[in-house]
């Protein structure tokens, strides 16, 4: 996410054998956990199951504001389930199935517990399926601002950092389950459709009674924060970058300020990949809409830009959160200087190496400035400074260059891909971080981490 105001120790597991009949707990089912217990979203996510697949078959009427739709999740069961939950808000649910089956669901919150016929059993694959319809309504969290379901003049842009995901489908929205999804998206004739990943069906758009439909399909894990739907109208541009396909879109009435929209995505792919390593996923691009959020969001292969897009730098920081967030995803919301630290540090690295000054040059600059950098902890921000301009993006690019400075350049350098590649569709902690800049430089950093990253006080230099 960009918002632009101004320019342990290894867990040693002892290994007890407990003596406990065999029949003991074979037959025993039990309910899923209504959250996994992030430090700043405890409700976010459910236990109980790990989520495959997510296909969204969605029809929006931007008269109306009603959006139907039926969400099949495809999941395997961690345990013996008598019930499970998912993290679903607003929206009327019709009917639940699972496997195929009627099941019965209560709602409470942002829960929506199902309690299958037959509760699927401990490595089981199952299928639930979820029909719902209703007019969305975002979440306004006066901290984080507003995300989820958003209605636009032409139509409705859907962005889901850090838990709008659930105000249009049914989710199991943490971070650390990743999955793959499939949208097919039915609308009005003449409005346009994007999403994240592909076109499944470019020329052949299904039309019928004055609505088409058309597929995307993202082929890579992705967490649910970062899925993604625009329906207005658009001029669609498509071309390749990094050996991939380059789609963008811009609303017409943002013309004048994203003529180059297209250029500096391409632009930004291939030096991302020069600095950071091979492109993550089977497609790029960029989105710029009239969405009023005032934010951008890195929602994956495909970037929203809230209005204005003629600032590079901005694209430069949503394309880095390709590699850093979105392919490396944080375990936790507390770790999300992995994302935005990394991202500004883009910022700067690109700035670096197209004559402007250098890392080193902002680094020293910031250091001196007498901001609200040093009163929050980077690495465990709060939720409502996750987003912190200074404590999180600038402090977090700051570790960054600190961390540049004593390594190396040489050891920083092959530091940046082999993250990337160690953690490919995957998720990290800073701990994980931490441990590979020593591993890769042999040296103890956690003097460094420490002082920059959990100590709400300005680091000597
Ligand atoms: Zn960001």
């Amino acid at each position: 996410m960009s918002r632009r105001r101004t320019p342990l120790a290894a867990l040693a597991v002892a290994c007890l054998t407990l003596v406990v009949p065999a029949t003991a707990h074979a037959d025993t089912y039990s309910p899923g956990s209504a959250g996994l217990g992030d430090p700043y979203f405890p409700h976010a996510g459910n236990g109980g199951y790990d989520v495959e697949h997510y296909d969204l078959k969605l029809r929006f009427n931007p008269k109306t504001d009603v959006l139907s739709g039926t969400a099949t999740i495809t999941a395997t069961a961690t345990k013996n389930l008598s019930r499970f939950n998912l993290d679903f808000s607003g929206l009327t649910v019709r009917k639940v199935e699972v496997n195929g089956k009627k099941a019965t669901f209560r709602r409470k919150g942002q829960e929506l517990t199902v309690t299958p016929a037959a509760g699927p059993a401990d490595e089981a694959k199952f299928t639930v399926s979820v029909q719902y319809d209703g007019k969305p309504k975002p979440v306004n969290d006066p901290e984080l601002g507003v995300t989820g379901w958003i209605h636009t003049k032409d139509g409705a842009t859907a962005l889901g950092e850090p838990d709008g995901a659930r105000t249009w489908f049914p989710v199991n929205d943490n971070p650390k389950d990743k999955a793959t999804f499939a949208y097919t998206v039915s609308v009005p004739v003449g409005l346009t459709v994007l999403a994240n990943g592909e076109p499944r069906n470019t020329g052949i758009v299904r039309v019928r009674n004055g609505w088409s439909s058309v597929k995307w399909e993202m082929r890579e894990p992705m967490a649910p924060y970062l899925a993604m739907v625009a329906i207005g109208k658009f001029k669609v541009t498509q071309g390749t970058a990094a050996g991939v396909p380059n789609i963008t879109a811009y609303d017409p009435v943002l013309a004048k300020t994203s003529k180059y929209l297209h250029r500096t995505t391409a632009k930004a792919t291939e030096w991302g990949v020069k600095h950071f390593g091979p492109y993550p996923f089977s497609s790029t691009g960029g989105i710029a809409d009239k969405v009023d959020v005032g934010y951008a969001l890195e929602t994956q292969g495909r970037p929203v830009y809230d209005g204005d897009v003629s600032d590079d730098l901005l694209i430069v920081h949503e394309l880095a959160h390709q590699w850093f967030g979105n392919s490396v995803g944080p375990q936790t919301w507390r770790d999300i200087w992995l994302n935005e630290g990394f991202a500004t540090y883009a910022e700067w690295l690109y700035e670096e190496t197209h004559n402007g000054p250098t890392a080193k040059q902002t680094f020293a600059k910031l250091y001196k400035s007498k901001g609200e950098f040093w009163q929050l902890k980077t690495g465990n921000p709060g939720r409502n400074g996750m987003f912190d301009w200074e404590a999180v993006y600038q402090r977090g690019a700051m570790t960054l260059q600190a961390l540049r400075q004593k390594i190396g350049d040489e050891t920083f350098f092959e530091l940046l891909p082999a993250w990337t590649e160690k953690h490919r569709h995957g998720t990290a902690n800073t701990r994980d971080f931490i441990d590979l800049a020593e591993e890769m430089s042999g040296l103890d950093l956690d003097p460094l981490f420490n002082a920059w990253l959990y100590k709400a006080a300005k680091p000597k230099l």
